[in-house]
């Protein structure tokens, strides 16, 4: 029996299926799909590559599994976050699960931004054909020149200029920015001049992909993997003129906007993580049983058994944090939950990294090989322990909150 505690009856069976065709459909294609992704461009897509993936798309769509993650929207299942929990851990299981079930990263993050603060001329460009799966988008803030794990230190400039706005600067780490089919990003910039308000000086602004003056310079590499055809973008902006109604909600709320963004962005990575973890963990225990030396089972062998153990109970530690953030979330009150979310998004990288490592130690050489997808799923993880804010940024809001319960204290 697997525990879904906060699971409408409904969704169990959606989850069910969910689950059903990540085993039968999307994991016996994994394979084939990333030997694709290695041939000729790799930024480009070929024939094959483009068949599977728009063929389980296709499937997943045709039977009602799309969207999952619009929690609390008309538009989709109206899931509770702690629902969506469930969903995304086990999308983390496999490379293309979340993208066939439209549901993966950078875009959901920003197709929240543009349903919840875009206007209808954003949703009906943007915001539609991303829901319908049929491009791709990318969240541009993190800037080479300045410290970015402070987003108030961003910096690509953003003036008016009759009806347009003219930016200036440079960008990296643009996750997606690299696909062919990315064709919107969503920019921080900076409108306001320096004597404002820390936190009014930002904006979002929406910038089709391929606007002249934009050049993207090269693909930032994640322990030497360029992660084609997704890629992590180096971009450098020349007088690039975007309509002054690409605005999104007016100057100074970059930061109210980038709050809505990054909440649910960031517990849905710690959901796929946990999910990874599992998978290590399964594939660990599989080689532990098939495997002898010194006439024994690996498992039997040295620490392992309590390798196994230590690595289920610092699972379950982290799915339960990770339930409570999600519980948080759905009080719909963002300050309350932001310590839990923050907690979780130092936990789960950090358990699915340790997890992993011994999933590739139980392997031997083949663990760090290309035989399996050990490897290349450690480096995705870790880099989460940068993305959307480093640890050392989460512990201090953790702190924070924890200090503030007795400074607030009435002597
Ligand atoms: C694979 C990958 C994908 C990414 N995708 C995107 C994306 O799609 N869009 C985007 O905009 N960005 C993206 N990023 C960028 C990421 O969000 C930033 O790298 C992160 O916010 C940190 O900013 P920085 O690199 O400028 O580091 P810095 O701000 O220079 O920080 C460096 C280090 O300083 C230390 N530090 C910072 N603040 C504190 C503190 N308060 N206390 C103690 N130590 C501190 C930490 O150790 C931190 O790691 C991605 C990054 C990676 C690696």
């Amino acid at each position: 029996m697997n525990m879904t505690f906060g699971m409408r009856d409904e969704n169990r069976a959606l989850l069910d299926r969910v689950k059903t065709m990540i085993r039968d459909d999307i994991m016996p294609l994994a394979d084939e799909y990333a030997e694709e992704i290695a041939k000729g461009d790799r930024w480009q897509f070929t024939e094959r590559q483009t068949e599977i993936l728009e063929g389980l798309k296709s499937k997943a769509k045709e039977q009602g599994l799309w969207n999952f993650w619009l929690t609390d929207s008309a538009a989709g299942f109206g899931l509770t976050t702690v629902e969506y929990a469930y969903f995304a851990e086990e999308m983390g299981k496999t490379p293309l699960g979340a993208e066939v079930f439209n549901c993966s990263a950078p875009d959901t993050g920003n197709m929240e931004v543009l349903e919840r603060y875009g206007s209808a001329r954003m949703k009906e460009t943007w915001l539609k054909p991303l829901l319908d799966g049929q491009i791709r988008s990318a969240y541009l803030m993190t800037e080479p020149a300045v410290a970015s794990s402070d987003a108030t230190n961003i910096s690509m400039s953003c003036v008016r200029d009759g009806d347009d706005y003219v930016l200036n600067g440079e960008k990296w780490w643009s996750s997606g920015a690299g696909d062919p089919r990315c064709k919107v990003y969503i920019t921080m910039v900076k409108t306001g001049s320096d004597d404002m308000p820390k936190h009014q000086q930002h904006s979002m602004i929406v910038v089709p992909a391929g606007t002249p003056g934009i050049e993207i310079l090269r693909a930032m590499e994640v322990y030497g993997h360029d992660d084609a055809p997704h890629g992590h973008m180096h971009i450098r902006f020349t007088d690039v003129r975007v309509p002054a109604e690409n605005l999104i909600l007016g100057e100074g709320r970059g930061f109210e906007i980038s709050q809505g963004r990054l909440g649910p962005g960031r517990i849905h990575h710690c959901m796929r993580a946990i999910g990874q973890a599992e998978a290590a963990l399964e594939q660990m225990c599989r080689r532990a049983l098939n495997r002898e030396a010194f006439g024994k089972k690996l498992a039997q062998l040295g620490a392992n058994y309590d390798i196994m153990a230590e690595c289920r109970m610092e699972i379950e530690m982290a799915r339960l944090l990770c339930l409570k953030a999600a519980w948080y979330m759905d009080q719909g009150d963002a300050r309350a939950a932001a310590p839990w979310i923050s907690q979780i998004k130092v936990v789960a990288p950090r358990t699915a990294l340790k997890v992993i490592d011994e999933a590739v130690q139980m392997f031997g050489g083949q663990g760090v090989s290309q035989d399996t997808k050990l490897a290349q799923t450690w480096t995705h993880v870790r880099t989460l322990r940068l993305a959307d804010g480093p640890d050392a940024v989460h512990r201090r809001q953790i702190a924070r909150a924890e200090l503030k319960k007795y400074t607030q204290e009435k002597m």
